[in-house]
């Protein structure tokens, strides 16, 4: 499913946090239409180099590319750099614990991008919504308030008001920790369409199965290196780096 398009080339990426170092020179790239798997152990600076694509957090060093243009906080949109609001409005992000609007309703929540920041007619915004969530399942939630949801439901939403900004690519950090086991499956179920539909996506996830059947690409993060990359079956299902080997060994698949 993939093109040549780089979508988000990063190169040497370095992320400190006072003393610690967590990003130790990553290279990422992500080509339209691909999907690329994040694994690896708890602290070994998933969320920081995923957080660090969208600018979440400032990169203490090396570059990152969005569609060729280089990203920086205090760029202006010119023809070989591109500023935080841009690629905002390009990256979608999920996070594990949702960060759904409370006080507004599921439609809300998904027309809010478009409508503020994209300054699309409410009608429109609605009309695409209602589209949205019959896509991830909820066409009957218009009206409900997240607190009503389950987890999974919440995440769809959290999906949907992603997609809802019509971006390049999404960012998914973990989107199923938070949800009760029986509830992982109805996102996961979403995401694969997605893939299917040719969205190209980053995804960390501990779904070590669901990350080698719906991944081109899997990288293996450890101590904020890129410490073992290939495909599924390189490296989920016939680990030859040790390391590996035994991170992967902990999870069922
Ligand atoms: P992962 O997502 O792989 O579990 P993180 O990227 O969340 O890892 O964290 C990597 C390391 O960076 C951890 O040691 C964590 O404690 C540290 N860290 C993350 N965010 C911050 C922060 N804002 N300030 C200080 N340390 C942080
Ligand atoms: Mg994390």
């Amino acid at each position: 499913m993939t093109n040549n398009e780089a979508i988000i080339e990063a190169s040497g990426l370095r992320k400190s946090y006072g003393a610690l170092e967590v990003l130790k020179g990553v290279d990422l790239n992500l080509k339209r239409g691909e999907v690329v798997a994040l694994i690896g152990p708890s602290g070994s600076g998933k969320s920081t180099l995923i957080r660090c694509l969208n600018m979440m957090e400032q990169p203490s060093g090396g570059t990152i590319r969005f569609r060729g243009r280089e990203i920086g906080r205090k760029f202006r949109d010119t023809g070989d750099k591109i500023g935080i609001g841009t690629l905002r409005r390009n990256v979608g992000m999920v996070f594990q614990h949702f960060n759904l609007f409370p006080h507004k309703t599921v439609l809300e929540n998904v027309t809010e991008g478009p409508i503020v920041v994209c300054k699309t007619p409410k009608e429109q915004a609605e009309a695409e919504a209602r589209e949205l969530l019959a896509q991830v399942g909820l066409q009957d939630k218009h009206a409900a308030y997240p607190n009503h949801l389950s987890g999974g439901q919440k995440q769809r939403v959290a999906i949907a008001r992603a997609l809802a900004m019509k971006p390049d690519v999404l960012l998914l950090d973990e989107v199923t920790s938070a949800l009760d086991p029986e509830l992982v499956g109805e996102v996961l179920t979403v995401i694969r369409r997605l893939a299917d539909e040719g969205m190209t996506m980053a995804i960390v996830t501990h779904e070590m199965a669901f990350a080698a059947d719906v991944s081109d690409r899997v990288l293996f993060l450890d101590c904020g290196t890129i410490a073992a990359e290939g495909s599924a079956n390189e490296i989920i299902r016939n680990p030859s780096n040790e390391r590996l080997a035994a991170f992967v060994s902990r999870f069922n698949h």
